[in-house]
């Protein structure tokens, strides 16, 4: 029950950093969180009645008469109690002489977590009575005066983070929720970065921050969008799904280097770590190139990194969209762990086995294999049941597990560089569905493997990577024969391929690329088109969209418009990755739900019909639904 004193480290950068194995918990005192270079501690005792903070008091301020308010975390035998705030805990000794009675009662009958201002002495504790497990273990405070601030009633759960309690609760109770060190070590780390950031893009860059709208119009293609009513009959507004159009219509208007901490929104149904609204750190420049905006984000990421992380090292390696592809079956690998997809075709020609003829007799046949290692120690043969009843499900595709102990002479890439135990999984058939089968497969089993024990990715690792050079257009797929942007329909073509455009335009690949960190995409950007004719194209011809609803911008581009390309990070994916928290709820303070619903407020939530009369809405209650049962 000890808060160590991480914050005065997080500002002062007093302690050595030290390398981060695990989660921060209450009281691991291996951990120093020393995420700013900032030189002054900020005052975090202006303009307050408080003196001190909890956290900070040390045998450096013996005798001093300090103020301090806090929540009550601890009491004990009513001789002591335990005080926190968001800086630490300190112990306050509760006065035995009658003439302190009435200190006395307040601090021995309010309630744990009742929030209390006391005024006292620091001294020093017994000798033998010390905790060194405790930053503040060397000192407690001699009460003077107290005040119960507000009582705390009897909480739905402690404020320890030790104790286990479902999401669905924390989400319900978030203000209790925020109160552990786990959420304010996370939130202050996030405040922390994008103070970093602002400085890097501002300071450094000339970047300017500018907000956008967030009652816009219908974009076509991409995300779903909310709609907000408006009291014109049956007129919409939409949240945006990013300021996409407004960045680059500030380049347009000459601000050059856009930069916001931009909130975001996507109505995508209820999907595990995603969040229907989000926030993305924005960048939109004028007059630059891919490596450009690539050496930006690696500068960005290399400033605003924690201190007690191993530091980012530039540049990031790169890789072709259709080399992440094939060697991981995804395009967003995690190059922390090998187990790469290997093309063993040629080894296969003749085969006799039925399934692999099968598939290489088709065009673009054929067979891949991922290599698990010491797979035959680890795996179980239900493990091995459920991949092939997988890869059977999702894939429609046979796989083939061969154990290498048995079979060792192949003269074959599957079996240069194998042990003993080693398993290879094997699958035949096209190469894209092939591929993306193995990547799964892939992940699939460094999580099995992991769970027996095995390190396949080390935890303190953060491997960056950027992928590059994506189709312009993927089939779309509720109907293949049609197209969609592979990032959006803004993206610019690669100057190479521009010719394709008007022959083969699946083959066109785009100036798009993809921030990669540890299996995730945390960023994505393009050059875009500044050509108002190239982008009417795309628009009307390849993508057949109504080029009416973006004729703003079409005249736009027709007016002088920069050449320009930008890259949007987003910021809760990235936050949620350097604190290592299981989920990005974790690392945002009022997040949604699962199911995109905020379980403190009970929100969304249903309006009288009366209050929906002006904007010319009226529900029609689904019949057979819950939704009608709860109405
Ligand atoms: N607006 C894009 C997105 O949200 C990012 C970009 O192209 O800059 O993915």
């Amino acid at each position: 029950m000890y808060f160590p004193s991480w914050l005065s480290q997080l500002y002062s950068g007093l302690s050595r950093p030290i390398r981060r194995t695990t989660q921060p918990i209450w009281g691991s005192l291996s951990r120093s969180l020393v995420l700013s270079s900032q030189r002054r501690n900020p005052e975090f005792s202006s303009f307050v009645v408080r003196t001190n903070t909890c956290g900070e008091l040390r045998s450096s301020h013996l005798g001093q008469e300090v103020t301090l308010c806090g929540w009550i975390q601890y009491r004990r035998q009513n001789t002591f109690l335990v005080l926190r705030d968001f800086h630490g805990l300190v112990q306050v000794i509760i006065p035995q002489d009658e003439s302190a009675a009435s200190v006395r009662k307040i601090l021995c009958e309010a309630p744990m977590e009742s929030v209390v201002q006391v005024s006292g002495t620091v001294i020093s504790r017994p000798a033998g009575q010390e905790n060194p497990k405790m930053p503040t273990g060397e000192i407690e405070i001699k009460v003077k005066t107290a005040e119960l601030l507000n009582a705390c009633k009897k909480l739905p759960f402690e404020i320890k983070d030790f104790m286990k309690k479902t999401e669905a609760l924390r989400l319900q109770y978030r203000y209790l929720d925020l109160r552990s060190f786990q959420m304010q070590y996370n939130l202050r780390l996030r405040s922390q970065m994008v103070m970093k950031m602002r400085e890097y893009l501002c300071n450094l860059h000339g970047f300017v921050d500018i907000e956008t709208p967030t009652l816009f119009k219908r974009t076509p293609g991409g995300a779903k969008e909310f709609l907000v009513p408006s009291r014109e009959p049956g007129k919409f507004y939409s949240l945006p799904q990013s300021p996409q159009q407004f960045k680059q219509l500030l380049m347009v208007g000459g601000l050059d280097r856009y930069f916001q901490v931009a909130r975001c929104y996507r109505d995508e149904g209820s999907r595990p770590d995603r969040q229907p609204e989000f926030t993305q750190i924005d960048i939109e420049m004028s007059f630059v190139d891919q490596t450009g905006i690539q050496s930006l984000i690696e500068g960005l990421l290399q400033y605003s990194w924690p201190n007690d992380k191993d530091p980012v090292v530039v540049p990031f390696p790169s890789m072709t969209f259709a080399e992440a592809l094939a060697t991981y079956g995804t395009d967003k690998p995690d190059t922390r762990f090998g187990m790469k997809i290997i093309d063993i075709s040629d080894v296969f020609r003749n085969t006799e086995i039925g399934f692999l003829q099968d598939a290489l007799s088709k065009p673009h046949g054929t067979v891949k294999a991922i290599r698990i290692p010491e797979g035959a120690k680890y795996l179980k043969r239900k493990d091995i049941e459920s991949i092939r009843k997988f890869s059977a499900d999702h894939f429609d595709q046979e796989i083939l597990p061969v154990f290498l102990n048995t079979n060792r002479n192949w003269n074959s890439p599957v079996t240069n560089g194998t042990q003993e135990e080693d398993v290879v999984l094997l699958t035949a058939g096209e190469h894209n569905k092939a591929c993306s089968l193995l990547g799964k497969l892939r992940l699939e089993c460094a999580d099995l493997l992991e769970t027996r024990g095995v390190v396949l990715r080390d935890p303190t690792l953060f491997s960056f990577l950027w992928v590059v050079d994506f189709p312009l257009f993927l089939p779309k797929e509720e109907n293949p024969r049609e197209l969609e942007s592979a990032h959006h329909p803004f993206t610019a073509p690669h100057p190479s391929d521009i010719h394709l455009l008007y022959t083969e335009p699946k083959k066109v690949r785009s100036q798009h690329y993809d921030l990669v960190l540890n299996g995730n995409e945390i960023g994505g950007g393009s050059i875009r088109i500044h050509n108002a004719e190239l982008q009417r194209h795309i628009l009307a011809t390849l993508l057949k969209e109504d080029v009416k609803l973006l004729s703003h911008m079409l005249q736009a581009l027709d007016y002088g418009a920069p050449p320009h390309g930008g890259i949007a990070l987003g910021l809760d994916r990235l936050i949620c990755l350097v604190t290592g928290s299981p989920s990005i709820r974790d690392v945002i303070a009022f997040p949604k739900s699962f199911r995109g619903h905020d379980l403190m407020s009970n929100t969304p939530d249903s309006i009288p019909s009366e209050e929906l009369k002006p904007y010319h809405i009226q529900v029609s209650w689904p019949t057979d639904s819950k939704a009608a049962k709860a109405h």
